[in-house]
């Protein structure tokens, strides 16, 4: 088959490729989404210039990059970081595109239709998760940087002259998140950038850096973006961004606040701050203490024995509490090894049918932090694990 495209729908694809490559171009990315780039001209790696002292040189014995005695770096460069494709099955008739390294660009580019079909009146936000990605020069430490990876963005619309303010609430905000969702304070922080720091778009940013095992590093950037985004589209695009109402007459340009997170950063810190291992009873535990509401599985169903009608008793439990929170139904193996794998999950209840369940219909609910067990009324075993889920939970983890 003829590999060309009908060449009326690829003018029309290369026109609008060709304005998604200016909103690029508008937002400043093309000219400045770039990290600092050294190579080495002896062993032909690539290292970021900013992360030499967190960063090995392949060769032993293992020193950072430009500390062994054959390594020789070249000067720093600029790297642009966004992944660039052509659109279409021919490369040379497609137009250039790139990947989002951000989710943010979309929001500005669509401010003036959700303006208008929302009716909403600054201060207000649009906030998306999605997809992003960025050709990373090193990728690694498990999810912490990838070159595919979800982002959280919040692009927060406010009068000019409350930028300031929004910023230190959004800052507090969200640092406020994660304590909420179980991280120990005493393992988050706020960094303010210094000014050679700072972003091209930004005036004033504060990471939210989290205490990982290889020290502090970021969770998620809050800049005040001023009205740098909505200026350069309508500049680049020719239309009109901003805010108007028609029946005071007031008019402006709306300026931006910006929560930014990575959905997979803060699950990686969620994990790491919840890992725990202890001895119990002369055995030793591995135990992810989540808080209950980030746990996928909140209470796992356990026939004691699969005989006497246990796990018909199970069956019917698991699907009653299913239908309010989430369950697993798990009826392999000893009851000991049952619990221990849920704990490793994170699974903060255990609910097991025992022969006394045959007789009063309770069921034993235990805890995964305090292993203390109850015994429920089947009958109000669901209502219960709502309540305990409602409930406020900080880490019994220490240190
Ligand atoms: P870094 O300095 O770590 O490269 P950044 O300052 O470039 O991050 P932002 O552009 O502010 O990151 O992106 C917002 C958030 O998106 C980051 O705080 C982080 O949680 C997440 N993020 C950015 N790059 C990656 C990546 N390569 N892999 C995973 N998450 C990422």
């Amino acid at each position: 088959m003829a590999q060309t495209a009908d060449p009326v729908t690829m003018e029309k694809i290369t026109a609008l490729c060709k304005r998604r490559a200016r909103v690029w171009e508008a937002s400043g990315h093309l000219e400045s989404f770039t990290d600092p780039l050294v190579d080495c001209r002896h062993c032909g790696q690539r290292f970021r210039a900013d992360h030499l002292q967190d960063l090995e040189c392949p060769e032993k014995p293992s020193k950072h990059p430009g500390e062994g005695p054959n390594c020789d770096l070249t000067e720093a460069r600029a790297f642009n970081l966004m992944f660039e494709t052509t659109i279409g099955p021919v490369k040379e008739q497609g137009a250039t595109i790139f990947l989002r390294p951000e989710t943010a660009q979309g929001i500005f580019v669509d401010f003036p239709q959700v303006l208008q079909t929302s009716r909403k009146k600054p201060p207000f936000g649009i906030a998306q998760v999605g997809k992003a990605f960025r050709n990373e020069i090193t990728p690694g430490n498990f999810i912490f940087r990838t070159r595919e990876f979800e982002q959280m963005e919040l692009e927060w619309f406010v009068p000019p002259g409350e930028a300031e303010r929004w910023f230190e609430y959004w800052t507090e905000e969200r640092l406020r998140w994660y304590v909420d969702l179980g991280i120990r304070s005493d393992h988050l922080q706020l960094r303010p950038h210094g000014p050679d720091e700072l972003s091209h778009y930004s005036s004033q940013t504060s990471d939210v850096e989290y205490l990982f095992p290889i020290g502090w590093s970021e969770l998620e950037g809050i800049a005040n973006r001023g009205d740098y985004d909505l200026r350069r589209h309508a500049e680049f695009s020719g239309k009109k961004l901003e805010y108007f109402d028609s029946a005071t007459g007031e008019r402006y340009v709306p300026h931006v606040v910006e929560p930014s997170a990575g959905a997979d950063r803060a699950t990686l810190a969620f994990m790491v701050d919840a890992y725990d291992e202890e001895e119990v009873e002369g055995e030793p535990r591995t135990v992810l203490r989540l808080h209950p509401r980030l746990a996928p599985i909140k209470v796992a169903v356990l026939p004691l024995v699969r005989k006497d009608g246990l796990p018909e008793i199970a069956q019917r439990v698991y699907q009653d509490v299913r239908r309010r929170v989430q369950a697993e139904y798990d009826e392999g193996g000893s009851i000991g090894r049952r619990y221990r794998r849920q704990d490793e999950i994170g699974t903060p209840w255990g609910v097991t049918i025992d022969h006394q369940s045959t007789q009063d219909e309770t069921v034993t609910l235990r805890d995964r932090d305090s292993l203390q067990q109850e015994r429920v009324p089947i009958a109000e075993l669901a209502g219960e694990l709502e309540r305990r889920l409602d409930a406020d939970w900080t880490t019994p983890k220490s240190g």
